[in-house]
Formats: C-alpha cells, sequence, structure tokens
C-alpha cells in the first residue's frame, strides 16, 4: 500500500485552510478504508512565512489529528521554494508526495488515479487542466502565450499542468540532485526522466479568499521560468545583434552611394531614429545578459533555498 504524503504549501490562507482540511481528510479517510494509501499517510502544510493565523490553524489542526502536520519556513520564500522544502523534507518519509494548493483547485478526486499509475510504475504523474473556464480571460491567454515561449525556447513544460502532480521516492531523490537556487518546478520536473503519465480534471474556484499570485508575481514566475530553464533570450539578442549589423551595412552602402552621388542628404530624422533605435537595443541587451549574470551570481553564492523554523510531525510527540 502507498504511503502517500500531500504537500501544500500556504501563504496566508487562514480563510480556506479549515475546508482544505476537511475536504483533504474526507478523501484521506475514503482511500484508506478502500485499502488505496496506507494508515501511515500524512497532509503536510508548509507555512510560507504568513502574516495571518495560518501557521495557528495548522497547529489547532495537529494536535486534533496527527494526520496533519506542519512546517513552518522561517520567512515567506515564495510558492515554489515553499513547495521544494515541502518536498526535499517529506522524500525520506513517503513512497510518493503529491503536491497541491492550499485552496484545493485542483481535482482532490484525481489522487486515486495518480495513486493507481505511481502503482503502475509512474515515477511522476502530471495533474492537467482539460479547461480554463475558471480563469479571466487575460490569464488564458497570457498562460497559453508563456506555455508556448517556453516550448519554443527548448524547454520542456507540460501544457496546462501547474504544481499539482505525484512524485515517487525515487523521481524526488532524483530531483533533489538538482541544487539550482533558482527554481521553475513544473520546467525542472520532466527534466529528471523516468516513466511518467498525466492524468486530467477540471480546475475549480478558489474556495475563499484572493489568489496569493497577483500579476506582479505571475510575471516574476514567467520570467524565472524562462531565463532559468533556457538560454534562448541571449542567443536572441545576438540574432538581433547581427541584424541590426546588417541594416547598418544597408546604411553605410546607402550612404556611400548618395555621398558619391551628390544626392542632398536630408539625414536628421533617420539618424534620430537610428540614435534611438540602437541605444534601445543595446539597453535590452545588457538587460538580458545582466539578468544572466545576476543569476550566475545568485548561484555561486549557493544559498540556502529555505529555513525551518518549527515542524509539527510524528516525531516531536
Ligand atoms: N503561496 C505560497 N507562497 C507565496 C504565494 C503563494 O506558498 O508567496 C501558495 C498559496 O498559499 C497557494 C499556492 O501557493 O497554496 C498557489 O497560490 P494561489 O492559489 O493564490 O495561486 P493561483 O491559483 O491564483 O495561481
Ligand atoms: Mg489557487
Amino acid at each position: 500500500m502507498t504511503k502517500l504524503y500531500l504537500a501544500i504549501p500556504c501563504y496566508n490562507e487562514e480563510e480556506v485552510l479549515r475546508d482544505s482540511a476537511e475536504k483533504l481528510l474526507n478523501k484521506y479517510s475514503t482511500m484508506m478504508a478502500e485499502g488505496k494509501i496506507s494508515a501511515d499517510s500524512r497532509i503536510v502544510f508548509i507555512d510560507d512565512g504568513s502574516k495571518d493565523r495560518t501557521w495557528e490553524i495548522i497547529s489547532e489542526l495537529h494536535t486534533e489529528n496527527p494526520i496533519f502536520q506542519g512546517i513552518k519556513l522561517s520567512r515567506n520564500r515564495g510558492h515554489q521554494n515553499a513547495l521544494l522544502c515541502g518536498l526535499m523534507t517529506l522524500k525520506d518519509k513517503a513512497d510518493a508526495v503529491i503536491s497541491i494548493d492550499a485552496d484545493l483547485q485542483d481535482d482532490i478526486n484525481t489522487f486515486d488515479e495518480m495513486v493507481a499509475k505511481y502503482e503502475d510504475g509512474c515515477d511522476v504523474v502530471y495533474g492537467v487542466r482539460s479547461k480554463r473556464e475558471t480563469d479571466t480571460f487575460f490569464k488564458r491567454f497570457t498562460a497559453e502565450g508563456f506555455y508556448k515561449i517556453l516550448n519554443h525556447m527548448g524547454a520542456k513544460v507540460i501544457f496546462n499542468h501547474a504544481d499539482f502532480r505525484l512524485m515517487s521516492k525515487r523521481a524526488l531523490n532524483a530531483f533533489s540532485l538538482y541544487k539550482e537556487t533558482n527554481i521553475f518546478l513544473r520546467g525542472m520536473v520532466p527534466m529528471i526522466g523516468f516513466k511518467s503519465d498525466i492524468v486530467t480534471y477540471e480546475r475549480s474556484e478558489r474556495l475563499a479568499g484572493e489568489s496569493k499570485y497577483p500579476l506582479k508575481k505571475m510575471l516574476a514566475l514567467a520570467w524565472e521560468g524562462i531565463t532559468s530553464l533556457s538560454i534562448q533570450p541571449i542567443r536572441m539578442i545576438t540574432w538581433l545583434g547581427a541584424i541590426v549589423f546588417g541594416i547598418s551595412l544597408i546604411m553605410i552602402i546607402y550612404s556611400l552611394i548618395s555621398f558619391f552621388c551628390g544626392w542632398s542628404v536630408s539625414g536628421w530624422s533617420s539618424l534620430l531614429c537610428s540614435i534611438w533605435a540602437i541605444g534601445g537595443l543595446q539597453l535590452l541587451a545588457i538587460g538580458v545578459i545582466g539578468e544572466y549574470i545576476g543569476k550566475i551570481y545568485m548561484e555561486t553564492k549557493r544559498r540556502p533555498r529555505f529555513i525551518v523554523d518549527k515542524v509539527l510531525d510524528d516525531d516531536e510527540q
């Protein structure tokens, strides 16, 4: 029987946590009764430095029922790091870990299918959304564009898959070999290989509270995704540079011809435009290169990706 752990990152989730915990407990009880998961399976919340009552609720849940466990990060490190902390802490205890958001927008009824696929020999099972109807048009549009860009840049990202997935102990151990600081989990997990499969589900609305991913964080995640998975942007800058250089050669030839032919030069506006265009391009290029240098700088520091403050689990009793 599979010893299944859940890793649930929570940031200011006091409004949904109790409801979510109840739903998860029901689901777990049914799965245990049906003999799909073992009795020592656990539900683990990772408090990502919340400023509200999230940690108190997790502690209460743990006291009420030790099936709930908690890990408290020393401060807010963002969804990806909180999740990583969960996966890395639980990999030694569980046979398989499912990661899911605290708002349960992802369908918990797919757990059965995920576990069945795991027992069939899959090391990674990706949860894939069949529709994106619950998202705004803007989010759907930008998300689609983002996946397309990433795949175009050679990063293998599973379309419409966020961070709802099952990973086996073997997959987690392999994943722990990736030590980079800048992480984008859904792009990195496919890199480890092994047999994988998908399960599809319909994503529902957030239970309560508001999205912890405002536009700014979404853009940051997208940029992180692109620059931590691909060096294509730097290459594009090189190509852009080559094209601009080509255009400037044509301009030089044109200006020489016009000089020798004695055409009058009315070049003020074209001069101004090209100065702006080239200046802009240079700044852009420096910016992109700087971004990668910044990443190298961060990676060389080898800073910890998360720091655990407190743990609530079976061991401390
Ligand atoms: N989250 C986190 N740290 C953060 C922001 C979000 O751990 O800094 C968690 C949040 O509690 C939730 C998950 O990440 O469990 C996804 O956030 P949300 O549901 O708000 O994102 P959305 O579904 O709107 O993309
Ligand atoms: Mg959500």
